[in-house]
């Protein structure tokens, strides 16, 4: 956390909440909306909260995007600054947390594709630097990784490079011709997921996504004669998580484990890990335990240090689901 007016780029990790419209589904049971923004920044329960409720009556982020708040509204005020961050040198990790079925793909196939605009608006722009756009994608579920760029679906193991930290073997690694060419890299990304209906036992439910943009720029025009220039190389990544009630179950306010419920291991993780370093100073030299799974492995190098990072937690309005967007609410809280 930090002063409410700085920008995305000078926050470590920037947290928003977006509370999606609802759905035909919850408006033929008569479901009604629990919430509502009052403000930029604050999100209050409609329903009156008792004394002695774990649950407080309003919530405070560096913003609130209502139901009638639009994608790329949310993008420009939640996320871009980082995103740009990527242009600069600075790695960056964009991440939709929530519930099944509260918005996270819909948030973040709008908030990829206006990156990218932005991001070949910049490289336009820019003469003096000359770049170079890669991308790779892929999915974890069940502890176990898959490349999105390639029908092949075997495994693929974490590996520890001296100097490149963590990688994935035989991750396929694309070089980005244009604009055109790396939505079309998407689409078939989209289709090598495993995607189904949105319900609470489909695979996407339970799966991460992260598709990683890397930046590589050199100033344009170099000769023998100029002086040494560095380039800058940095990875942006797109992070569609598994749905957070695969981790609320421990997560809640002395909940007891459901049965048979799934912990995403490295959904639970990420938690632990994104609470940590919020408290930063706090807890300097504190460890953070990115190495218990394979999410936090991949992400490591994008999530402390210089990183930037925004969390885009994203709810259902409903009353039906009030207990999971608490739980949602809750971890954005930690994570500020
Ligand atoms: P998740 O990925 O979290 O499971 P989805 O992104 O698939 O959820 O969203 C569930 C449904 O709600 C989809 O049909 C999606 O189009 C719709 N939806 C999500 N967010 C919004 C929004 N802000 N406005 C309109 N429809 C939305
Ligand atoms: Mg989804």
């Amino acid at each position: 956390g930090g002063a409410r007016t700085k920008g995305p780029a000078e926050e470590k990790i920037y947290v928003t909440v977006r509370v999606r419209p609802l759905s035909n589904k919850e408006l033929a049971r008569s479901d009604t909306s629990d919430w509502e923004c009052t403000n930029d920044n604050t999100i209050a329960s409609k329903i009156p909260v008792p004394d002695r409720s774990p649950y407080p009556s309003s919530y405070t982020f560096d913003r609130v995007f209502g139901p009638d708040c639009s994608t790329h509204r949310v993008y420009e005020e939640g996320a871009k600054d980082v995103a740009l961050s990527a242009l600069t040198g600075l790695n960056s990790t964009i991440f939709a947390y929530g519930q099944t079925s509260s918005g996270k793909t819909y948030t973040m196939r709008g908030v990829t594709e206006s990156a990218i605009a932005d991001i070949y608006d910049y490289i336009q722009k820019n003469q003096e630097r000359s770049f170079v756009l890669k991308v790779s994608a892929l999915e974890i579920y069940n502890e176990v990784v898959k490349d999105l760029l390639t029908s092949e679906t075997n495994p693929l193991r974490l590996l520890d490079d001296k100097d490149r930290g963590t990688i994935v073997e035989r991750l396929k690694e694309e070089v980005v011709r244009n604009c055109d060419h790396l939505h079309e890299i998407l689409k078939i990304c989209e289709a090598h997921r495993q995607v189904g209906e949105t319900n609470l036992n489909d695979v996407s439910s339970r799966s991460h996504q992260i598709v990683r943009l890397t930046v590589e720029s050199q100033p344009q025009g170099l000769t023998s004669e100029s002086p040494p220039a560095p380039s800058l190389v940095a990875s942006l990544n797109f992070v569609d998580l598994a749905g957070s009630e695969r981790a609320s179950q421990t997560l809640a306010h002395g909940a007891r484990l459901k049965e048979g419920a799934h912990i995403n291991r490295s959904l639970l993780t990420l938690s632990t890990c994104i609470r940590k370093l919020s408290a930063g100073s706090k807890t300097k030299g504190a460890h953070i335990p990115y190495r218990d799974s394979k999410l936090t492995r991949i992400l490591q190098h994008s999530l402390g240090g210089n990183a930037r990072t925004a969390i885009i937690c994203t709810m259902s309005p409903a009353h039906s689901h009030i207990e999971q967007s608490r739980n949602t609410l809750a971890f954005a809280t930690r994570a500020k």
